[in-house]
């Protein structure tokens, strides 16, 4: 099996023993407020269409090994894994921590409680004093009488990070006052959360990357922190993405009258969309 979704992906050296990447889930796909926004009364809150329920943002990554891989954790991350049947899972990635990509970090206590063993969390470096003081409960348990999610700490910087069997091309990108982690991993990569790419960031994954999730908030007005549909479209673009998925939208968006503006190649995604990159 190992050896066909290998070739499937393009390998020609002898990587036969190599894990590789199988398929992407889509846990969530909307911005930090989610969609329907709380108490909104525009066409998309109030939509009927599923694609239109998006929970904060996040994704699945599966191995050719059947390991699993959560990036970020999200509010509902608990109810994500709940709608997906997920009932394991071997680490978590984080991109950066604001709370739309974070507050379901105390859910991540059913993994090490089962397994009996920490969880292994790869996080930017500069995030852990940040991700200690939100959860000093959990990393300071002076009197905290609950369950606790057992964590094993694993900080990154830019360059190769082996999660799982996989390698992660791990670049930092502009998000605000922040920066936000984006990875390449075999023919797959995924952005969220960030202005733009750098001229050498595009050099260095354009013509490698067959499918991507990256960001963009909304078609109109440009955000401080967030590319726009229009921006991540021409990120596609200079990166010759084949199919491109974006994700981290807004209510602004309603997924089929904003899929009908995209360009071939590029689809808005949604909660619980899945590329299969056997295909
Ligand atoms: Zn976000
Ligand atoms: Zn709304
Ligand atoms: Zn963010």
């Amino acid at each position: 099996m190992v050896k066909d979704y290998c070739i499937l992906l393009g390998y020609k050296h002898s990587v036969m023993d190599k894990p590789c990447l199988k398929k992407v889930t889509v846990l969530g796909s909307g911005t930090s407020f989610g969609v329907p926004v709380i108490g909104c009364q525009c066409d998309v809150c109030q939509s009927d269409d599923p694609r239109d329920k998006r929970t904060r943002s996040s994704i699945l990554l599966e191995t050719s090994e059947n390991k699993k891989i959560v990036v970020d954790t999200g509010p509902e991350f608990r109810i994500q894994l709940i709608r997906e049947s997920v009932d394991n899972i071997d680490a978590v990635f984080y991109t950066h921590l604001h709370a739309d990509h974070l507050h379901g970090f105390d859910d991540l206590r059913v993994f090490s409680y089962k397994n009996n063993k920490p969880l292994k969390v790869y996080l930017p470096t500069a995030c852990i004093p940040d991700l200690k003081a939100r959860f000093h409960y959990i990393f300071n348990p002076n009197s905290y009488q609950g369950t606790l999610p057992q964590i094993e700490l694993i900080p990154f910087e830019e360059g190769d990070v082996q999660i799982a069997g996989l390698n992660f091309e791990v670049i930092f990108l502009p998000h605000g006052g922040v920066q936000s982690a984006a990875f390449k991993v075999d023919k797959f990569a995924y952005a969220t959360d960030f202005t733009k790419f750098s001229e050498e960031q595009i050099a260095s994954w354009t013509g490698k990357i067959q499918s991507m999730i990256a960001s963009g908030i909304r078609f109109k007005n440009p955000h401080y922190s967030h590319s726009l549909i229009p921006e991540t479209e021409n990120l596609f673009k200079s990166l010759q993405i084949k199919n491109g998925f974006i994700h981290h939208l807004s209510h602004e968006v309603g997924h089929i009258q904003g899929n009908a503006l995209l360009s071939p190649g590029c689809e808005l995604a949604y909660d619980g969309m899945v590329i299969d990159l056997r295909a």
